[in-house]
């Protein structure tokens, strides 16, 4: 059987967002981040980070420097009784274009692979909208949280649902989370996306998107909503930048 994971961002999701974090001395915990990663844990899930770190493009942030704090942040949990499974980053520029840059799904298909994770019924939580679209985009469930850059995100497409916190995101994936069905504007605006960008993205999973929209009973729904972000769009079907 496979693995379900919940992805989950590091920076403004798990831990404060210092800007370019550099120290493991400067980590520190959002409330309420410790008892959720245990109550994932305990629903099952595998935990895994996925984390955008351009700093280290950048150069003001080294691996040696982001390993260290990702030993604290591993260290401080293992002594709670949570294993996080994996951390996966990526130390590009955002404009070099790479595969593993969020919302590009690089990190998601290597977990995939690595630990046999079921993409389409797994989660993605973090504080910025590429989080959301991460999410939609390897065919699953992508929840905002308000805290970090969460309440300075503009909402388009509409996540999955929006949680308060980490914790609160965690309990919505225990309680609700994988009963419904997936917020078809985070697929379909994926669909856009990828139509302007094919080179990142992945066959496979564009044929589950397919499927889980013809699937998804929710779609007359959920037209409306995404009648306004086509609007925002204009037309997804023709790419915005042709290169
Ligand atoms: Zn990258």
């Amino acid at each position: 059987m496979k693995n379900i994971a919940v992805f989950l961002d590091r920076d403004g999701t798990i831990i404060e967002d210092k800007h370019y974090l550099n120290d493991p001395e400067g980590l520190e915990f959002i409330e309420g981040a410790i008892p959720a990663l245990k109550m994932l844990q305990r629903g099952g899930y595998k935990l895994i980070v996925v984390t955008n770190q351009s700093g280290i493009a950048k150069k003001m942030v080294t691996v040696e420097q982001m390993n260290a704090i990702h030993d604290k942040l591993v260290g401080v949990l293992s002594l709670n009784g949570i294993k996080i499974d994996d951390i996966h980053y990526c130390p590009h520029h955002p404009q070099d274009n790479c595969h593993c840059r969020k919302p590009n799904i690089g990190m998601a298909l290597k977990a995939s692979k690595k630990s046999g994770i079921d993409l389409t019924n797994s989660f993605c939580i973090g504080d910025k909208i590429s989080d959301v679209l991460f999410a939609g985009k390897f065919g699953g469930k992508g929840i905002l949280v308000l805290t970090g850059h969460g309440k300075n995100e503009k909402q388009e497409p509409v996540p999955d649902y929006v949680a308060k916190d980490l914790y609160d995101a965690a309990k919505w994936i225990i309680e609700t989370g994988s009963k419904i069905p997936k917020n078809q504007n985070v697929q379909e605006a994926n669909i856009a996306i990828v139509q302007n960008k094919p080179a990142n993205f992945n066959n496979k999973n564009r044929n589950n998107i397919n499927q889980s929209i013809q699937n998804n009973s929710s779609q007359n729904k959920n037209r409306k909503r995404f009648s306004k972000f086509r609007k925002f769009h204009k037309n997804p079907n023709k790419p915005a930048n042709p290169k």
